[in-house]
């Protein structure tokens, strides 16, 4: 993976510097790439001697191209790709953000790996989702799982007004992983659209894997979690407020447990009182480096089979 690709990360995706008295000063898009300088200005949490102060690298955001530039910038061959984050509760050594903020820094991290090769387009990412299983969490925005498909069937109908076919949802959030699948089908139905779903790591509750450490139970603010965010956002974590917060009986079970032939019903708090599922005690920002590495790589080689995927008829 190329140097740009942390840079980006670190920096915490994308915002334009090239703003004047809060408007940022644009091109009319020509048919070739544009070039935005200035991507590494939205966090200055990380900086170093090494790093220059910008870059320049293509603008791939769908909300930079003006409405009429929509029609040229966007083709057929397009791949429109849509990070879906959450604000939900993750124990007291996280921001209600991580989530989000994952799946946004990962979406930026393979579109600048992959995105001119494939003609990649990031769409706007989706921050709040269907988090219901935080309810108990004074403060979690979530929308209810009927809203959540609502809106997943408006962005589709939107995305099918333009000239693309190929949508992928990237799900930074485990608990969306049923409604994602459900809304696969429901938009290719009703509007004709390819689509994909991706995770920057299969959450374990739906066959991902997680450390043995955790008795593969890392659900929810656990090692790998925390140590991505210690990577992306070093400043926002609090490791002295965690603790180890495995549901050990559950590894008792042969089938009824997370991952396991029988599924079962469950709310955050059903674990332990605090929320969190998992053992967050050891993350550490290297490992979250290696983690986001390999997830962004691992995505940007699946992008291509999405590209050309065509049901092998
Ligand atoms: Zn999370």
């Amino acid at each position: 993976m190329s140097l740009l690709i942390v840079r980006v990360a670190l920096h915490g995706g994308g915002k334009p510097a090239d703003r004047t008295n809060g408007r940022r000063r644009r091109a009319k898009y020509d048919g070739q790439p544009r070039k935005v300088v200035g991507i590494t200005a939205a966090s200055d949490q990380a900086t170093t001697a090494s790093r220059p102060s910008t870059v320049s690298a293509m603008s791939r955001r769908y909300e930079d191209l003006t409405g009429p530039e929509i029609e040229h910038a966007i083709s057929p061959s397009s791949v429109l790709l849509l990070p879906i984050g959450a604000i939900e509760q993750h124990g007291p050594h996280l921001p209600m953000s991580v989530d989000a903020v994952i799946a946004h820094e990962t979406a930026s991290a393979v579109v600048a790996e992959c995105g001119d090769e494939l003609d990649v387009w990031q769409l706007p990412t989706m921050a709040i989702s269907k988090s219901n299983e935080h309810a108990w969490s004074p403060g979690t925005l979530y929308f209810s799982p009927e809203t959540m498909l609502a809106v997943l069937r408006d962005i589709g109908r939107s995305v099918a007004t333009t000239k693309a076919e190929r949508l992928v949802l990237l799900n930074g959030h485990g608990g969306n992983t049923t409604h994602l699948g459900t809304a696969l089908r429901e938009l290719r139905l009703a509007f004709g659209l390819k689509t994909f779903l991706m995770h920057p790591s299969l959450p374990p509750a739906y066959g991902g894997v997680s450390t043995a450490e955790e008795l593969g139970m890392g659900i929810h603010g656990g090692l790998n979690e925390t140590s991505v965010f210690m990577h992306l956002r070093p400043d926002q974590v609090d490791l002295t407020s965690a603790a180890r917060k495995v549901p050990e009986g559950l590894a008792e079970n042969e089938h009824v447990k997370f991952g396991g032939s029988v599924s079962f019903g469950w709310l955050s708090n059903d674990f332990d009182a605090e929320g969190y599922i998992g053992d967050p005690t050891g993350a550490n920002p290297e490992l979250g480096k290696q983690l986001f590495d390999h997830a962004v790589e691992t995505l940007a080689e699946a992008m291509a089979e999405v590209k050309t995927f065509d049901f092998g008829r």
